[in-house]
Order: structure tokens, then sequence, then C-alpha cells
């Protein structure tokens, strides 16, 4: 069980971070001050007598349904969000959730839970942003877990499907995953396709 204090110290930020600001239309990222994380460490080493990397994975809810078979398959193949980590790191998939719905009353709780596990970076799954409309938290959810949770977060999970970047080349939500994962649209398009 959470600490009552805790869990209104965690509402109070996450509702100034992200309610407040989202409401006035204000959706850019940087408006916290994040822990100085050195990523290229934590995505390509080990820490000290551990043989894999534990990381957690926040679906949205839109999917809730999902079984998370591409997620999954993309941590053992290291596509898509899992680029960032060397062939040879193992990875380890501590906790997986879904946001609780919009506008993502979850993403106060979950990464606790996936802390505890021992996750050392938390994944918002490519839902996130290939969902029609891409979820317009997804920048502020990172920026939340960083700031309030210490932990890095990466946006994206399994490469994009080939149909869904098709729909969105036809949509301006394109320019939305450019902004917040561009390189997830650098996939190889044949995984992309294999993907669909
Ligand atoms: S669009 Fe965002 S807030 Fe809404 S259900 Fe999906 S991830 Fe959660």
């Amino acid at each position: 069980m959470f600490s009552s204090k805790k869990n209104h110290d965690r509402r109070e930020f996450l509702q100034r971070s992200v309610f407040g600001l989202a409401s006035f239309g204000v959706l850019g990222s940087g408006q916290f001050e994040k822990p100085n994380f050195d990523r290229k460490k934590i995505f390509t080493s080990l820490n000290k007598g551990e043989d894999s990397k534990k990381i957690g994975i926040i679906i949205c809810a839109r999917y809730e349904s999902c079984g998370g078979g591409k997620c999954l398959r993309s941590v053992k193949e290291h596509v898509g969000g899992f680029t960032l980590y060397p062939e040879d790191i193992s990875l380890d998939v501590v906790g997986f959730g879904q946001c609780g719905g919009c506008p993502g009353v979850n993403v106060e709780y979950v990464p606790e839970e996936m802390k505890k596990n021992g996750a050392e970076v938390i994944h918002l799954a490519t839902g996130f942003v290939v969902g029609y409309p891409p979820c317009p938290y997804t920048g502020y959810f990172k920026n939340f877990i960083e700031s309030f949770y210490e932990i890095p977060v990466v946006i994206g999970t399994h490469p994009i499907p080939m149909k869904y970047l098709k729909a969105h080349k036809k949509l301006s939500s394109i320019n939305e995953i450019k902004k917040v994962a561009p390189y997830l649209l650098d996939e190889d398009r044949k995984i992309m396709i294999d993907y669909n």
C-alpha cells in the first residue's frame, strides 16, 4: 500500500504537470527538471551482478485487451524501441501495465510497482504514438515518470506496423510521431511489414 502522503505528493505533481498545463493546451515537453541520466550507460551496460536489463512496459488503455504479442516479440528481437540495447544484453520484462484510460491515472502508480521489481527503464508502448490519434500526453508521461520516479523512459516498444505508418502518412499525426519518437520511423521497412 502507498502512504497517503506519498499518494498526495505524486497526485499533486502529476496534476500540476499534466492536467493543469494540458488543460491550457500546453502539451510540449521540457517543463520539468529531470535527473541527468547517463542514457548511453543505462542502455548499453548491466548493473553489477545482474545478467539482464530489467524493463517495464506501459500500454495505452485503448488497447487494454491486447495480449502484448508485438511488444514481447520486439523485446526478444531488439527492434523498435528496444534497438537501443545491444544484442548481447538480455532484456527481462518485470512489469506490464496500462495507463488506466484517458487521461492516464495509472501512470501515477504503475512505475512504482515496476521500480520495486527492479525496472531500470520504462517503455511507453508504440500504441501511444500509433493510436488514432496519438496520445496527447505521451511527452508529459515521459517527463513525469523521469522527474518523479527518476527512471528513464523510452517512447516505443514494437516497430510501427506498416499499415499504421501508411495511415498516419495521410494524416497530420505523422508529425506527432516525428516529434516524440522519430527513431521509430527509421525502422527497416521489411520489419515494419512483418509487424503488421
Ligand atoms: S490516449 Fe493516452 S491517456 Fe488515453 S488511454 Fe491512451 S495512453 Fe492513456
